[in-house]
Parts: structure tokens; sequence; C-alpha cells
């Protein structure tokens, strides 16, 4: 898969108090940082981020993790996306992973030939829209410059049924028909997109993924995108992101509209910071990544009916995403309009207006909610909290806005706020949480295995000073001890940040909770590194006499047999004397720490 070097390099380099205070808000406390917890509901903060261990946890959940942990579960990414997200954060770029399956391997060699396929596609596409009159005249007619046309790389698919013949000197490839620019039927085979207006579509990377085809005439359908192909996926792709990714960033904003002219229209007028989903609902995929890049997102629909519900659907995904300080917003144009009509009509000036006067969640939400309900009569009320609840209970990362919009919920149905808390969170149940793990009780064990194991987690560098085959291999936090010391002993160093490394190192194995809640234990500890220091050292000595008198144990009944040689004798004799120097060494240091 993807090499340890490269996330050791990766976990070097970030600072996890960096990427969590993205998305929570952090006070400094002593030596670490402390927030509300995102993956439970609490008044006084129990999440804890050390800058010098490089991990956070939550005394309250027992949420666990480094960087990376924190992006998978805070976004719900994958592992490789956690990754990713991270390393364009750092300016790294992630190695790719080995493919774990034949198929996959196969689908990868094929990777660079779709993508290169695509990209020829494009430049076909820019080129005939160069020699197309007619659709030249369209762009203009929809007031766009050549400038945005060409910053966008639209093109023109021609009005021919196998128009690609020119722009590919084999039109039998396979990769056409596997990027959906191709379709074969019955042997036949012709192009996907004729007489459209194309919009590429971006992936991150900058590679072109997929097209949108908007019809010149008044052919139907009217917009048509690209299938899925190995390369698209359009639950996860965004319209735009590619060229608003800057305005974005300034603007401090998103707006997230429907169709791909939208986007570049409002680009034309100067609003930079617009994306659109691309023919699907929006996906938790779409918001988790637009929460990352902006303060705020601002959803626009339509006014009618469908709008209404398509913003519904956008609001349940964003209820579990959005935190308390990254407003979401809900933009509704006047009925037969859309953002492209609208800007064009009404100006920029008129539009940004609207999008900073745009209903907040909360007010979309009640109103919603409102409209259906029936406040007359005990049963309707009733209905309405039943109605409100999920919505509430699904808002887990806002615990602010939770509490207000419960408060208003309450004043609505006549309950005080503690009456309708009761409702909300029966005994045991969780709402959905972003994939925190129920807590699991955890009892530290009380072993001297355990007492180092900490101290190791508390300190790496103490690592090199413990001779594991001391310890009692018995007990599962002694197979921790002796995994995490050959660990840091491999990693050569032992900086605090090589904490988050353990954490690489012992995620989803058999004893990774034993680590966890050691480097969770070592928060707690009051012990400098020296005094960590003195009581392993301490520790060991007490080990290893524990170890020879086990030793000399076994030396005694076989000499009350009579059975010990003359070799043996004179190692027995070795072994109480050093038996005795360590006692007398144990007992010297505990007069020095007296005397300290
Ligand atoms: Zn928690």
């Amino acid at each position: 898969m993807i090499p340890d070097s490269f996330k050791q390099d990766l976990l070097n380099r970030v600072d996890i108090v960096d990427v969590v205070s993205r998305y929570v808000r952090l006070k400094k406390g002593g030596a670490n940082f402390l927030g509300l917890c995102p993956f439970h509901n609490e008044k006084t903060p129990s999440f804890t981020v050390s800058p010098a261990k490089q991990f956070y946890h939550c005394f309250g959940c027992g949420v666990h993790g480094n960087a990376i942990g924190f992006l998978m579960a805070y976004g719900s990414l994958g592992y490789v996306d956690a990754l990713k997200e991270l390393a364009a954060a750092a300016g790294m770029q992630v190695p790719e992973p080995q493919p774990r399956t034949p198929e996959e391997a196969e689908r990868r060699q094929r990777e660079p030939d779709l993508v290169a396929t695509m990209e020829k596609a494009m430049h076909f596409y820019r080129a005939q829209l160069k020699g197309s009159p007619r659709a030249i005249e369209y762009l203009k007619g929809r007031g766009l410059s050549g400038e945005i046309a060409a910053r966008f790389r639209l093109g023109y698919a021609p009005d021919d049924w196998q128009g690609l013949k020119a722009g590919f000197e084999d039109y039998s490839l396979a990769s056409l028909v596997e990027c959906g620019l191709v379709i074969e039927n019955e042997g036949k085979r012709y192009d996907r997109f004729r007489d459209r207006v194309m919009f590429p579509i971006f992936n991150a990377r900058g590679a072109v993924v997929g097209f949108g085809g908007r019809v010149v005439g008044s052919g139907e359908p009217k917009y048509l995108n690209s299938p899925e192909t190995p390369l698209f996926e359009k639950g996860r792709e965004l319209y735009g992101l590619l060229q608003a990714r800057e305005a974005i960033r300034a603007a401090g904003r998103v707006l997230v509209v429907e169709g791909y002219m939208d986007v570049v229209a409002l680009a034309q007028f100067g609003v930079g910071y617009a994306v659109a989903t691309l023919g699907t609902a929006t996906t938790p995929v779409h918001v988790a990544k637009l929460l990352r890049l902006a303060d705020e997102l601002v959803f626009c629909f339509d006014g009618d009916a469908a709008g209404r519900k398509a913003a519904w659907r956008a609001l349940e995904v964003s209820l579990p995403l959005a935190p308390d300080h990254k407003p979401l917003r809900f933009l509704f144009l006047p009925e037969g309009e859309d953002p492209d009509s609208f800007v064009r009509r009404h100006g920029a000036a008129t539009l940004e207006q609207r999008v900073r006067e745009a209903e907040t969640l909360s007010q979309f939400l009640l109103s919603q909610l409102r409209a259906e309900a029936d406040f007359a009569t005990a049963e309707g009320r009733a209905r309405f909290v039943a109605m409100a609840r999920p919505h509430l209970e699904n808002i887990t990362v806002a615990p602010a806005l939770r509490m207000q919009l419960t408060n208003e919920v309450g004043r609505l149905a006549g309950l005080s706020a503690e009456e309708l808390q009761r409702i909300l969170a029966p005994s045991g149940r969780q709402p959905y949480r972003h994939q925190a793990p129920a807590k699991r009780e955890f009892r530290a064990p009380s072993t001297t295995e355990w007492k180092l194991l900490s101290r190791v987690a508390a300190y790496p560098s103490l690592a090199a000073e413990i001779d594991t085959g001391l310890t009692d291999a018995a007990f599962p936090e002694s197979q921790a001890l002796r995994e995490i010391c050959a660990y840091l002993e491999s990693l050569g160093v032992g900086r605090e940040a090589s904490q988050a490394l353990v954490i690489e190192r012992f995620r989803d194995t058999a004893h990774a909770d034993l680590v966890f809640h050691a480097q969770a234990h070592s928060l707690e500890l009051r012990e400098s590194e020296d005094e960590s220091r003195a009581f392993v050292r301490h520790t060991l000595k007490k080990l290893e006499i524990a170890r020879k008198n086990d030793q000399l144990k076994s030396y005694e009944e076989r000499l009350a047999r009579g059975q010990l040689s003359k070799d043996e004798h004179r190692q027995y004799a070795d072994m109480i004397s050093e038996v005795k120097a360590l006692e007398q060494r144990l007992q010297a240091d505990a007069r020095g720490a007296v005397q300290q």
C-alpha cells in the first residue's frame, strides 16, 4: 500500500492542532488544547489535542487518533482520501498505493489511457468550438466572453454521429467506450455527445474525468452528462471546483448551484466561488469536501417545489457535518429563475446581496417543519416534535445550534427545553456521529508491564532503556510493550511527535486498544521525563531481581535433592551475590530519591 516512509514524513510535517482547529474551536489549557468533542455531545470540553504528542483524545467518549484518524473520523473519509487531504494541505503528493486485486491493477493500468483519451477529446471539442460559428453565437448569446470559455475549457461536440472519428485515428478504441464518449450498440458505434456545448469536468488533480453537454439547438435532453466511469463518480465530483478554489478561499464562502451553465455565468459576472453538483442530489462527500474549503456554504436552488425538495435533501445531508462555526444557508431564487438568468438580469451585486441574506439552516428547517404542523391540538404539537426530533438528533457537531433549535422547537410545541431534551436523548440511544466508535470500557491493568507501557507512551525515548526480555510475556500489555519498543527503536529517534507514528503502526492491530489507552493515560501522567526514567530503571531492577530470585529458587530445589553440579554450584553462588548487589543498588536509589 502507501509506504510507511511517506506517512512518517507527512505526520512529521503536519501539526494536528492546525488540522483539528479547522473544524473544532480549541483553547489552550496547559500543555494541551481543549475543545468541545465533535464526536459526542458535551457542555464542558473533554476533547484534548496534544501538540507535543501529536494526537487527540476525548476523555468523554474515548475517541483517539492522529491527524489522519481525525480526518477519517470527522470527514467520513477513507484512509487514502484522508492521507490525500492531509498531504495536499502540507504540499505533498501521495504516492499511488499498490493495487489490491488483479482487476484493480488492470484498471489502474488503463487509467492513464482513460485520462489521455478524455484529454484528447477535450482538445478535439475545443478545436471544434473555434470552427463552429453557431456554437460561438450561442455562447455569446448567453453573455459569455472568449476568456471565460477558455478558462472553463468549453468546447463543442459537432452535430455528427461519429464526430470523434476526426479527433481519434482509431475510432474502435476500447477506451472511447470506457470513458463514456462513444456508445456501442449492436456492433455499431456512435458519439454520445452531438451538437452540444461541452463542459469538461475536472477532478481535484486537474484531470478531465467527465463532460457535461448542453444542447445548442432545441434537442432533448437539454443537459447530458458523462455516465459513471472508472474515472468519474458523480457523487464525489463538483463542477467548477478547480476553477473556483481561489475565489472560495478569498471569499470564505462557496455557493452550490445546480447547473454548469450557472457556474460559468456566475464566473463571467465576477462571482467566482460557485460550484455545481452533477445531476445528482447533494452527497455527504460533497458537503464534507466543501466544508474543508470554506467557512460558509450557501446552497442555491430554484424557488419551486422541486427546488425546495432538493434543498431539504441537502439540509439532511449537511446536518451531521456542519459545525457551529461554519454556517449553512439556503438561497431560493424567484420562480422561473436560475442563477444564470438571475445574474444576467439583476447583476452580481443583487445576487450577492441575496446570498448574504439567504435563509439560515435553522430558519429553513423550522419553516419547513412548521408548514406541515398543526399547533392547535396536543396531537399536532406532538407530531411536530416527532418530525423535528431526528433532525435535532442529527446535529452532532454543532452543539450550540442544536441547543438553540431544541429550545425553539420546544417553545413552539409548548414543552420546556428540559422536557424536550428528555425525549431527544433517551438513555443509551446515541444519535449518528462522525463514525465515532461506541466507547468501550477500558480498565487499566495493574501490572508492572502496563506501568512501563504508559511511561513509554509518555516519553518514547525511554523505549531504548527497557529490556523487554525481563517482562512477563503472558500479559497482552507485555506484548504491546515489546512491539512498541521495537518499533520506536526502529525509528531511531525519541521525538515526541513519533506518538502520531505509533498510532499509525498500531492502527487496526490487536494491541491498538492498550497502546492508545496508554497514550491517553500519558496525558494525565504528572511526571517529568527524568522522573519517568527513574521509575523505569527502578522497575526494571525489581523485575531483574524477581527473575533472578525465581532462578535461585530452582537452584535451591535441586540443591536440596543433591542434583547440582560443580559448575552450577558456582553459578548459584554468583547469582546470590548478583541479587544482593542489585538489592543494594535498589536501596541506594531509594535513598537517593528521598534525598532529592
Ligand atoms: Zn468525545
